[in-house]
């Protein structure tokens, strides 16, 4: 579904990915992992088309994405849930799920549709509707963050670090989350510090250090290699 080739990408004369490659097949979960600065949260904002490459590729179902602004890009069906979650604190529930709807792709199913499978999913969102995003608990904007991509009507969706900052209950509950969105026929791209836990909801993982792509293959074989178990299980 998602192809991208040698990416080269640089914030000024900086150069922060060198020739990252990897794949994402329809229907799988990917996540990659790395320490902090390995450039993860930059491959998200190129995909999304907040950063453009130097140079590389990026396809979506063969069709290159790499020089499309971020809006058109949404447009196709990938949405990006950023790190931080990028909330308004004095905009409503439903005022964030209007926003989300905005830049939804041409043949995305009707907004009322969307806003009910959002309601399905996490129900307290609907129960808080006209609360203010800034008056939430962590958890809870978490998932709005999350239902406001879903109003876009992802088939692709990349979250950065959803479970930063949350309670362990809350984290167990945006697993399900993830996981209910995923069986709904969403592929996903996750970036995780929590590794085993990225692991664990994975199909295959890539693992970046510095910039590139250091190693790859099926989240089993990840979760069993004794390296990554070193360096990012504490085992
Ligand atoms: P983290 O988990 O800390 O977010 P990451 O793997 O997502 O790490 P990036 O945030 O992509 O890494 O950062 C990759 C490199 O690019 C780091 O060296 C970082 O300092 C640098 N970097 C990130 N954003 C900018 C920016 N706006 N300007 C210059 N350098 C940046």
């Amino acid at each position: 579904m998602l192809e991208i080739t040698d990416l080269h990408v640089r914030y000024g004369r900086k150069a922060v990915l060198h020739g990252v490659s990897l794949t994402v097949a329809k229907g799988e979960i990917v996540t990659l992992i790395g320490s902090n600065g390995a450039g993860k949260t930059t491959l998200l904002k190129t995909i999304s088309g907040l950063l453009q490459p130097a140079s590389g590729d990026i396809r979506l179902e063969g069709q290159s994405i790499a020089a499309q602004a971020p809006h058109k890009i949404i447009e196709s069906g990938i949405v990006h849930v950023p790190e931080g979650r990028l909330l308004f604190p004095d905009m409503s529930v439903r005022e964030h799920l209007d926003l989300g709807a905005i830049r939804a792709r041409p043949d995305a199913p009707p907004i009322a549709d969307r806003l009910n499978e959002v309601f399905e999913l996490f129900p307290i969102l609907a129960e808080r509707q006209a609360q203010k995003g800034g008056s939430l608990s962590g958890g809870q904007q978490q998932m709005l963050a999350f239902a406001r991509a879903m109003m876009a009507a992802p088939r692709f969706l990349m979250l950065d670090e959803p479970t930063l900052g949350l309670a362990p209950v809350m984290i167990d509950q945006l697993s399900d989350a993830i996981t209910k969105l995923h069986r709904s026929g969403i592929t996903l791209l996750i970036v995780e510090q929590r590794v085993d836990l990225a692991l664990a909801l994975a199909d295959r993982g890539y693992v970046m250090q510095t910039g590139s792509v250091v190693m790859t293959g099926d989240a089993k074989t990840l979760l069993a290699d004794p390296g990554i178990k070193a360096a990012f299980l504490g085992i």
